[in-house]
């Protein structure tokens, strides 16, 4: 499900992934969060779930997550570690899809 809000935000349903895999992105060699804002050209900011209860911690990870319905792609989310570990537990929240990084693509990859 996702919604056009005014000024062109899209709000998109997501939840984190099960059953993730590599620490690192084998592209950039870097850490997922580091991934995130490599591709994103910006800082990751604060938690990015809703209903996060320490919006203020910044022990952020790069959380592997799926829309929901899924599209079959892993994006990358910036998520406070106390968020990130709940894992399924922390059920399906909606983001701003451009806080929504692919796992799979790296601007790094063209860089020989
Ligand atoms: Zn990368
Ligand atoms: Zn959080």
């Amino acid at each position: 499900m996702c919604r056009m809000k005014k000024g062109g935000v899209m709000e998109i349903s997501v939840k984190n992934e099960i059953g993730t895999k590599d620490e690192k992105c084998k592209k950039c060699g870097k850490e997922w969060i580091e991934h995130w804002e490599l591709n994103m050209s910006r800082n990751c900011g604060q938690c990015r779930n809703p209903f996060c209860e320490n919006k203020e911690n910044n022990d952020m990870v790069g959380a592997h997550v799926v829309t929901v319905p899924s599209n079959g792609i892993s994006y990358i989310l910036p998520l406070c570690r106390s968020c990130n570990s709940k894992k399924e537990s922390l059920g399906i929240f909606i983001v701003d899809s451009n806080d929504l990084c692919k796992a799979d693509e790296c601007i790094k990859e063209n860089i020989k």
